[in-house]
């Protein structure tokens, strides 16, 4: 016989405050002569600043806590939201925080690694690794010093984090008709987002477009960012027990908006954030939802999206990173 886990019966670290509001953006649709446009602000989740990965932390923690785990590691960029939002996590619940973090130590420390440090996380610089290739050498010394560390994946993209937005997914579709939106778009990059809410959108039978706009380059260890979503999304649907399998060629992942690569703030981005500030008054942030907004611009402005439709805008957060990029912008 096999147990199945069920999103509500899943420890749960109460870490954000839920629902996020969703609003339209007037203003932004006026400018661009259509489509009428929703924003879902996850960038107010509430820890830490806000971001999509609260949802993913809530699910973790809650295991971690589960499993009496007094540690965390975890990995990511220089600029990781999800590394400051774990660490804000971490210093509530009483868990010593591991940062695993690439490149080497800058000479001026900002936005979100300011934040890591004020939340009181040990630091470990990678260089080339910012995607979690160091974690073993760090989990395997804090075992020695009898530590019980809990080990977060990069983008805190496993089936625990992909789980925070199938449970995203439903919250939408209790607070609006989901059957009239013809697309969602949001930045996608470890997956977890992705796979999330492809999986509420089977649950819900929903037809709209779920878009996720690429927005790294780098394949890990060879794996498509494709592949790695299907397969992440296969997973969690095993894990919750569900009967869905899908194929790679059903994830919609969108890589003509690469740019420079990986956190490089290029014409488009600048002009998705200045745009989204002087219309609407909000923050998007430089790595992540200016590129996911910057191609929903250029998909109106090049007719291949339909100006008469509705369509959604998931705002990731991000915002702190913004300040470490202040210089470029003129
Ligand atoms: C991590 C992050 C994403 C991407 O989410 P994934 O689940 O890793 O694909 C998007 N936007 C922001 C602001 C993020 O921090």
């Amino acid at each position: 016989m096999t147990f199945h886990n069920t999103l509500s019966d899943l420890p749960k670290a109460e870490l954000g405050f839920f629902p996020t509001p969703i609003m339209p953006l007037k203003n932004l649709s006026r400018h661009l002569g259509g489509p009428e446009i929703l924003i879902k602000r996850d960038d107010l989740t509430g820890l830490a600043l806000g971001g999509n990965k609260t949802r993913k932390l809530e699910f973790i923690f809650g295991e971690a806590i589960k499993k009496g785990s007094d540690s965390v590691i975890t990995a990511g960029a220089q600029q990781s939201n999800h590394c400051r939002q774990t660490a804000a996590a971490a210093a509530q619940l009483g868990l010593e925080c591991h940062l695993l973090l690439g490149g080497i130590q800058p000479a001026q420390i900002n936005g979100n690694l300011f934040l890591d440090k004020l939340f009181g996380a040990h630091i470990h610089w990678t260089k080339e690794h910012r995607k979690g290739e160091d974690i073993p050498s760090v989990q395997e010394a804090l075992v020695a010093q009898d530590k019980n560390p809990y080990v977060i994946p990069y983008g805190g993209s496993n089936e625990l984090g992909a789980c925070g937005f199938v449970n995203a997914g439903m919250e939408l579709s209790e607070q609006l008709d989901y059957h009239s939106l013809s697309h969602i778009f949001f930045a996608s990059s470890s997956g977890g987002t992705h796979a999330g809410l492809m999986i509420a959108k089977s649950m819900l039978n929903a037809s709209f477009n779920l878009v996720g706009v690429q927005i790294d380059k780098d394949e890990l260890e060879g794996c498509s960012f494709k592949a790695q979503v299907n397969e992440l999304a296969n997973r969690t649907c095993h894990f919750l027990g569900l009967d869905i399998c899908y194929e790679e060629g059903e994830v919609v992942l969108d890589n003509r908006y690469l740019g420079g690569g990986y956190g490089v703030i290029g014409t488009a981005e600048q002009h998705a954030i200045e745009l989204l500030a002087h219309t609407e008054g909000i923050l998007l942030d430089p790595v992540y939802t200016a590129r996911a907004m910057a191609a929903l611009i250029d998909l109106v402005q090049s007719g291949e999206l339909d100006k008469t439709k509705q369509v959604l805008f998931w705002h990731t957060g991000g915002s702190p990173s913004l300040f470490s990029y202040a210089n470029k912008f003129d």
